[in-house]
């Protein structure tokens, strides 16, 4: 049996992990986009360690871009088996796909108008009918039920906690006359105590395991009281100030967790007549899906909904479709603004902030991770200034931070979800999805807890199991 790492390895983005068992039976862990611009991997998205047509069946853990996001151009270059998910990931894939298929088809279309004639014709990787075509081989299945993919494969789909849908893999391969083998992937791992998702569900035990490493060298805050502290802002800026707040927050995730966190202020009286913007057509139709899936819920969210059947729903608050309503909201004061990208890097929320952050009665609030020379990235580190549209722009408005939102454990909660692993069954972590420091420092820590075989495997990479 062979493991091949076929991406995301000694990098953080661009997930796609591949199996070969002995009988010949090949499956395909995740095919992710690599996002980030380092030379050394500009070719990764158009192009595959391995042919499509070979690969009998595709597990995808979840719908972010870095592990689904390669789905449609497998399809177009002949992929011609099943792709398994839970029904969660394949309704968000389905949105997530089709607008990373409408950014490429629109940018390669700017870029074709600007060259010039000797220039090659830009092409995007994949189109909205690409998509289409790929979300018909989807099958989905629930949570916790084991299901079989070969007559020598059972797979069971565990909840991550990471985003809605997400998925932890395990394959039980059968062996004749030998014990079966259990092999684990952990996709991206969730935080405990975080809102609407529940706690990251263990695993059964494995043999080998591919192990994300995102924040192998990092340690979250506590934030026991961040939904006051964000009660805090929001009336500092939008009542005492009379200004406006401004929220980048991903489409997906984190602007639900921002409005259901808002949802229950007002509900509880502590927070009344403050009009509140989604101001992300991604995030609208995203929030539908969440509504869909009350089956990756956590108690407390059904029981919140008893009393409020739409917890990311309320009437101070609306979510803004059109660029029209959108420019509207630049003359308005003592409001809140909840727009993408979290990283102000593209989307509208560049326009709110171009239009703030000279401003100090203003105040933007950085939730979610920001690439260090990305705007977010350089508000969260304090630059006194930040270029946008061409035009530096000088930091007056307030900058805060609340780190506690992440979507990916620290280390120490990395930890203890692999303490359901037996360290004597548990032959080998292969440790991918990190920087290089995070994986070194992961690798490290998971030795000096008594994992007995730590490895980083290279990007191309084949591994022997058996
Ligand atoms: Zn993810």
């Amino acid at each position: 049996m062979q493991l091949k790492f076929c991406g995301a390895a000694g990098t953080v983005t661009g997930s796609s992990h591949f199996l070969t068992l002995d009988n010949g039976f090949k499956i395909l862990l995740d095919c992710g986009m690599y996002q980030g611009n380092e030379p050394e991997y500009l070719n990764f998205n158009r192009t595959f360690l391995f042919s499509p047509h070979e690969i009998d069946v595709l597990i995808l853990s979840h719908a972010h871009i870095d592990h689904c996001g390669k789905l449609p151009k497998l399809v177009a270059d002949g992929f011609n088996g099943r792709i398994y998910s839970t029904p969660a990931t394949r309704d968000l894939t389905a949105l997530l796909l089709l607008d990373s298929a409408h950014i490429q088809e629109r940018e390669s279309e700017f870029t074709n108008r600007n060259a010039d004639k000797d220039e090659e014709e830009s092409m995007p990787l994949y189109t909205a009918e690409d998509v289409a075509k790929t979300m018909e081989v989807f099958q989905s299945f629930a949570y916790n039920q084991w299901f079989n993919v070969h007559p020598d494969v059972d797979v069971l789909l565990k909840d991550s906690g990471h985003i809605l849908g997400s998925a932890s893999i395990t394959l039980r391969i059968k062996r004749h006359g030998l014990p079966d083998i259990f092999i684990g992937f952990t996709a991206d791992i969730g935080r405990p105590q975080r809102p609407i998702l529940r706690d990251p569900d263990p695993m059964p035990p494995c043999d080998y395991l591919i192990c994300e490493s995102t924040y192998g060298n990092r340690l979250h805050e506590a934030a026991p009281e961040e939904k006051q502290r964000l009660l805090r802002i929001i009336k500092q800026t939008c009542i005492e100030q009379k200004g406006k707040l401004i929220i980048p927050a991903f489409s997906v995730g984190r602007t639900q967790e921002v409005v259901y966190m808002i949802n229950q202020l007002v509900n509880e009286n502590q927070l009344q007549d403050i009009p509140v913007f989604v101001d992300s057509p991604l995030a609208f139709n995203a929030t539908r899906i969440f509504l869909l899936h009350p089956e990756c819920f956590d108690k407390d969210i059904l029981k919140y909904m008893i009393t409020d059947p739409d917890p990311f729903g309320f009437n101070d608050l609306k979510y803004v479709r059109t660029a029209e309503d959108s420019k509207k909201i630049n003359n308005m004061h003592g409001c809140v603004v909840i727009s993408a990208a979290g990283m102000i890097n593209a989307g509208r929320v560049k326009h709110h902030v171009f239009n703030a952050i000279e401003h100090p009665e203003n105040t933007i609030l950085i939730v979610g991770y920001a690439a260090e020379n990305t705007p977010g990235g350089k508000l969260r580190r304090g630059d006194k200034t930040i270029r946008l549209f061409g035009k530096e722009l000088y930091v007056n408005a307030r900058i805060e931070r609340m780190e506690s939102f992440s979507a990916h454990g620290d280390y120490k909660e990395m930890t203890t979800y692999l303490r359901s692993h037996d360290k004597n069954k548990l032959r080998k972590i292969f440790l991918v999805h990190g920087d290089r420091e995070a994986l070194n420092t992961f690798k490290n820590h998971l030795i000096s807890e008594e994992f007995m075989s730590v490895e980083i495997p290279k990007f191309g990479e084949t591994s022997e199991l058996g």
